[in-house]
């Protein structure tokens, strides 16, 4: 036995802190825990692996690439929840074992045709939808969801697995429950016509609760996991760069 067991690290404490609240909001239904690890350097994500966390979340590609090669022996998987742009989807699909920001049909037949070319297997893939109509934002609207999704499913290399979102993150709680409430009708309508889809990915370190209680399968939690990003994380030991 090490001296210091890995349960007294502050990585540690965080994750199991926040897979107790996961648990609690769950109540016996499965979610899945995205560690979004954007700005985090390649020590913070083996730290947390080294506690049993295999999914990480990245918002760029080259920031990912990095990451990726350097940690490939730990065999972790990998999210891509960042914007993505046209010039990137083929490095994205080689790269990735999930897109959760697929927002446009002029994505799909580069991402089918890049994953055909690496060899690994079909792509799983989130379209990200635009709940809150905010203009700034990516992610598509709603009413463009079927057509997006037929599209998406007809790519052989694609495998088509649910929505992501990013509501606005406005102060009223109950405004937000709503919004999360509109992305689980969401889903369900979506699952009628796609009896594969399984994954509803919502709710970050503020809300993830309140994603949960609203019907999320996937909760994103970065500061909550990793602390407050480009706040040099002393806590854990690690020098800011
Ligand atoms: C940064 C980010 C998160 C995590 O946000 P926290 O508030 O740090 O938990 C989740 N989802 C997306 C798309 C993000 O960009």
């Amino acid at each position: 036995m090490p001296m210091q067991s890995q349960h007294e690290t502050p990585a540690a404490a965080r994750l199991s802190a926040l897979r107790g609240r996961i648990e609690a909001a769950a109540r016996a239904r499965p979610v899945e825990l995205l560690a979004v690890s954007k700005t985090q350097p390649a020590e913070a994500v083996a730290a947390l692996a080294a506690c049993g966390q295999r999914a990480f979340g990245e918002n760029y590609v080259r920031e990912a690439a990095a990451k990726i090669e350097d940690l490939r022996p730990l065999g972790l998987r990998w999210h891509l929840i960042g914007h993505l742009q046209s010039n990137k989807a083929a490095q994205a699909a080689a790269l990735f074992d999930c897109i959760e920001s697929v927002d446009r049909a002029k994505l799909l037949p580069l991402l089918d045709a890049a994953r055909a070319a690496s060899g690994r297997g079909p792509l799983d893939i989130l379209l990200q939808v635009n709940i809150d109509d905010e203009a700034s934002k990516s992610g598509c609207a709603p009413a463009d969801l079927p057509a997006l999704a037929e599209a998406a499913a007809r790519c052989p290399n694609l495998r088509l697995r649910g929505l992501m979102s990013i509501p606005a993150p406005v102060a009223d709680l109950e405004i937000r429950r709503r919004s999360f409430a509109v992305l689980h009708d969401l889903f369900e309508q979506l699952r009628e016509q796609h009896p594969q889809v399984d994954t509803l990915s919502m709710g970050m370190s503020e809300d993830f609760e309140l994603a949960i209680a609203e019907g999320a399968t996937r909760v994103r939690v970065g500061s909550a996991l990793f602390g407050p990003r480009g706040a040099g994380n002393r806590e854990s030991g690690l020098e800011n760069r």
